[in-house]
């Protein structure tokens, strides 16, 4: 028996596609929400959010998102684990590609963020989860009680992370390639005011060193001004230089920037060049990137897809 054609189907379990689901699910749209390797998105990952509006002593990110997956699930969200490979989406209805089985839809929210960016350098891969090298702090700082650790990177996830090392490690090193933080002032401030965190300017990571047995033991670092290298020793590499938007299974048929974000359509933040699809949250904005804006978005694909809805018969 085929599967019947869904009115929304929304991909990515963020902040974007979590509101997504809680407005079109209000709308009484039945939505069915598919859920990738990461539920609940890059908040998960976070320690406490300060700056969603409504929590005036800041949220942990794994409770904001599991209550917002609970509201949308109140109002009838359905949800499945499932990634998307491949989609047609040459006409109505739109279909999308799973391992599991094709799902098709008369119109589809695209929320799937970015994830964590890599340097590319030797060791990083082989040291990657679990050996010394990681992308979560929240996940993975308590593995370095009282071990020397560094920070890569230079924005505010640098900082935060950083600044979460410090309940654990005995000294951070923040590496960044230039000599100023691009992270926001209150952030640049409470880091570099940390006397555990040691910033290690205008300097690049090369490689990460360690042995099959124990892992890393230092990363090799040269300073990008004066050539110079020096290892440093550490147990922990922890990577914060930005994100890749999770747009490939959908580019083509939609349109990305050079950076692989996906570019709207008509005039609109949300509004793809195919009628029916739309986008939200970190994968088509390499802007703002905030939870709330993220989620804003959601709020903007949710109405259009619903308009949509409505004026193609219901
Ligand atoms: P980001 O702002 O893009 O910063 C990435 C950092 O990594 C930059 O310092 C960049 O250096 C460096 N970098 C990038 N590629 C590199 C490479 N190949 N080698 C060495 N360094 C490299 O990314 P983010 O920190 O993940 O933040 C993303 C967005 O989320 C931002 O809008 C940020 O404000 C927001 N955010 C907010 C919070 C908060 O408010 N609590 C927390 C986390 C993130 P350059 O500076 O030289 O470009």
């Amino acid at each position: 028996m085929s599967s019947p054609v869904e009115n929304v189907v929304i991909v990515g379990t963020g902040c974007a596609g979590l509101t997504a689901a809680v407005y079109t699910a209000r709308a009484n749209l039945n939505p069915l929400v598919l859920e990738g390797a990461m539920p609940g998105g890059q908040l998960t990952t976070t320690s406490d959010v300060e700056n969603f509006p409504g929590f005036p002593e800041g949220v942990d990110g794994f409770t904001l998102m599991d209550n917002l997956r609970k509201q949308a699930a109140r109002f009838g969200a359905r949800f499945e684990q499932a990634r998307v490979d491949s989609v047609d989406f040459a006409g109505q209805p739109l279909t999308l590609r799973t391992a599991e089985r094709p799902i098709q839809a008369r119109t589809v929210i695209i929320a799937t963020g970015a994830s964590p960016r890599l340097m590319g350098v030797p060791g990083e891969k082989e040291f990657f989860g679990g050996k010394g090298v990681t992308t979560c702090a929240t996940c993975d700082g308590a593995f370095f009680r009282n071990m020397d650790v560094v920070v890569v990177g230079g924005g505010d996830s640098a900082c935060e992370e950083a600044l979460f090392l410090t309940r654990f490690a005995s000294q951070i090193t923040l590496i960044h390639r230039r000599d100023t933080l691009r992270a926001s002032k209150i952030m640049a401030a409470r880091t570099l005011a940390q006397p555990k965190i040691k910033p290690e300017w205008d300097s690049v990571l090369t490689e990460v060193q360690g042995t099959a047995q124990g892992g890393v033991t230092g990363v090799k670092v040269r300073n990008v001004k004066t050539g110079a290298e020096r290892v440093i020793p550490c147990k922990g590499v922890f990577m914060a230089i930005g994100h890749l938007p999770n747009t490939r299974p959908f580019a083509p048929p939609l349109d990305v920037d050079e950076n692989g974000y996906f570019r709207p359509a008509d005039g609109s933040q949300v509004k793809t060049k195919v009628p029916g699809v739309f986008v939200a949250g970190d994968c088509a904005d390499h802007v703002y990137r905030q939870a709330v804006t993220a989620a804003g978005m959601g709020c903007q694909a949710a109405i259009e897809a619903e308009r949509w809805l409505a004026a193609h018969g219901g």
